[in-house]
């Protein structure tokens, strides 16, 4: 599933071939995503030019002066740039043919993503009462401590609740609870400020060194032959359940928290 690296990744991965880029064509093949795509959409669209390519949590928003496009790759989508004459592919559900001949491409095999409208200005439901970005200065041991006085919930699941902070998906969760030494399972409201302050310095850095690596990629975004590669990382206890820690060789003990796989070390994590 993309998750916010594979989502910042694929924005500077398009970048480069949509903005600044007039819109010539909108052909939708299959509206039946995850919320069907509105009629009106090539409508609002065609004409328009590109202004801005932005992330907000894992939506990409299109800005054009009519509106935004807002999309979400859900959990097996991804857009490329066609720049040559590569056939549509099984799944590929938009084109989007800009001014400069290319074209930006959708596909969606399990059709979980969205492609919506919205009209300038209008903040849609989906992204109102998100918290702040995680590499935004916003995001800080102080928020999160504050966020979370008097919650008897499990740290892990906190730090995943995009009303807290957007962006850090189960895998990222993992990892930095393990290089703050963590556990996943402490109550959210019994963690010392201090401790919240070395969680942050840790989902910051997992982060972007996911990023950064998914920079080695960015060329993958462009071309018909399949959908980008979303990268394999270096993971310390993200699946690697059973198998010894990389600081103190005990065996990584594996659980479900929040019904979602949580790995961890019992003499690293605390
Ligand atoms: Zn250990």
């Amino acid at each position: 599933m993309p998750e916010l690296p594979e989502v910042e990744t694929t924005r500077r991965g398009v970048l480069p071939w949509t903005e600044g880029q007039r819109v010539l064509a909108v052909d939708i093949r299959e509206p039946r995503l995850r919320w069907p795509i509105p009629d009106d959409l090539p409508q609002r669209l065609c004409g328009q030019h590109i202004t801005a390519v932005e992330r907000r949590a894992k939506y990409l928003l299109f800005h054009t002066a009519a509106g935004s496009l807002l999309v979400h790759l859900g959990m097996s989508g991804s857009l490329r740039v066609i720049r040559d004459n590569s056939p549509l592919l099984r799944h590929d559900h938009v084109q989007i043919t800009l001014a400069s001949g290319d074209r930006l491409r959708y596909n969606d095999p399990r059709r979980f993503g969205c492609m919506l409208w919205l009209a300038p200005g209008e903040c849609h439901p989906l992204l109102s009462g998100l918290g702040p970005e995680p590499l935004s200065e916003a995001f800080s041991g102080e928020l999160l401590h504050a966020r979370a006085r008097g919650r008897r919930g499990a740290v892990k699941p906190f730090l995943m609740d995009g009303k807290v902070v957007v962006g850090v998906g189960n895998i990222y969760a993992n990892e930095a609870l393990f290089l703050a030494g963590i556990r996943p399972d402490r109550p959210a409201g019994k963690i010392s400020l201090a401790r919240y302050q070395r969680l942050t310095v840790h989902v910051k850095q997992v982060l972007t060194s996911a990023i950064t690596q998914g920079g080695t990629t960015l060329r993958d975004f462009v071309g018909g032959d399949g959908k980008p590669g979303y990268f394999a990382q270096q993971l310390a206890v993200y699946g690697r359940g059973g198998r010894p820690c990389t600081r103190c060789a005990r065996p990584l003990q594996e659980v479900r928290l929040g019904q979602r796989s949580t790995v961890y070390c019992v003499a690293c994590q605390r």
